[in-house]
């Protein structure tokens, strides 16, 4: 039986796990409760790769306590030997008599067996509770483990007449600075954040996190470390003096056939990674790109890219995510759009359901996936 009590540790395992929203990349966020009753003996939570995961930080703190206690941990205890012994392994050292599991691991290869190691030493294991809202902390880890790609956010930032910028090419500060403190929190959670040449030239963005335009991230472990800056670019065009290849942490994806050339050379002497993808007619072959990212161990991928890149993730249905912030304000019918999409008739419509409705600001920010 689950009890309320059960369901409210379950709730703060959750509210622990995303405290490491910002920083466990590439591993999952995981937050454990020990709990003896009503009573928390021990809680904790992932931070980074390489340091303790949640159920041995719980442990640790629960000490003694931990024997007869139940455990309540956001993601099934891993029951291999990574860079951390098998936190199943010490869920049993420790003398817990239930482990509550909201979400089973998604690797293939290992689900199912940390809870198998559990309920063989005589603990019982009670699985799936709160496991919605626990898979939402680790939408990316979830899918590149089940299907080797990340999950795909497409960020835009439109007028209330859908454009992007003028036609020109003009585009600074469409939306305002909630937003753009929105859109840093945003980067901050993605492993990578790719964008196409077109706009590295036009704009010259640097697509960092500034650490100082987050704000306030409350009990969140700090972030360690930028997201991976990824430029679709088919024949190394990025300038060599471009803000985005600062600081280095960068991945270009060209021609294979550009790879032997002076420019993608010029790129590669300044320490830039260069992996040569197909491309088609209209761009970047986007599901070569995702298999390659997912390779790279890239759980959450975000795009802020133009029209172009835009418009072919949207059109090869790869979006699982569409952010948008749209700005109270006109730019008129010569700007240009969020996405090219040549749709010919109203059949060829793409239609989304809205997950989430905010106003940020001034702007409204919606967040979308496709029905
Ligand atoms: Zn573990």
């Amino acid at each position: 039986m689950i009890t309320v009590r059960d369901r409210a540790m379950m709730a703060r395992a959750i509210q622990l796990a995303w405290r490491g929203q910002y920083s466990t990349h590439p591993n999952p966020r995981v937050g454990c409760v020990i709990a003896r009753g009503g009573t928390i003996v021990g809680e904790g939570w992932h931070e980074r790769a390489g340091e303790a995961h949640a159920e041995v930080r719980a442990l640790s703190q629960a000490g003694q306590d931990a024997r007869g206690a139940t455990a309540y941990v956001t993601l099934e205890p891993c029951s291999h030997f990574g860079r951390t012994p098998p936190c199943a392994r010490a869920l049993i050292d420790a003398g817990v008599t239930h482990v509550f599991a909201a979400t089973t691991d998604p690797n293939p290869s290992v689900s199912g067996r940390g809870l198998a190691m559990l309920r063989d030493a005589g603990i019982k294991v009670t699985e799936g509770l709160l496991s919605d809202e626990a898979g939402q902390l680790n939408p990316g880890f979830m899918k590149r483990m089940k299907t080797g790609r990340p999950w795909v956010r497409l960020k835009m930032a439109a007028s209330l007449d859908g454009r992007t910028a003028m036609a020109s090419g003009e585009s600074q500060w469409i939306t305002g600075a909630d937003s753009r403190r929105d859109v840093q929190r945003l980067r901050a959670m993605s492993d990578a954040i790719l964008t196409g040449v077109g706009t590295v030239l036009a704009d010259d963005p640097s697509l960092t996190v500034r650490r100082e335009e987050l704000g306030d991230i409350g009990e969140s472990t700090e972030p360690s470390r930028q997201p991976l800056r990824v430029i679709a670019d088919r024949d190394a065009r990025t300038p060599t003096g471009s803000k985005i290849l600062r600081g280095g942490n960068v991945q270009v994806f060209c021609a294979s056939s550009t790879l032997a050339t002076a420019p993608a050379q010029d790129l590669a002497a300044l320490g830039i990674s260069l992996t040569g993808v197909a491309w088609k007619d209209n761009g970047i072959d986007v599901a070569e790109l995702l298999d390659a990212l997912g390779e790279l161990g890239i759980n959450e991928l975000l795009v802020e890219a133009g029209p172009t890149l835009a418009g072919t993730f949207i059109s090869e249905g790869l979006v699982d995510e569409l952010w948008l912030y749209q700005a109270p304000v006109f730019l008129g019918s010569t700007g240009r759009p969020t996405a090219n999409l040549p749709l010919e008739s109203m059949a060829d419509k793409v239609q989304w359901k809205v997950l989430d409705r905010r106003q940020v600001g001034e702007d409204q920010r919606l967040i979308l996936a496709r029905r």
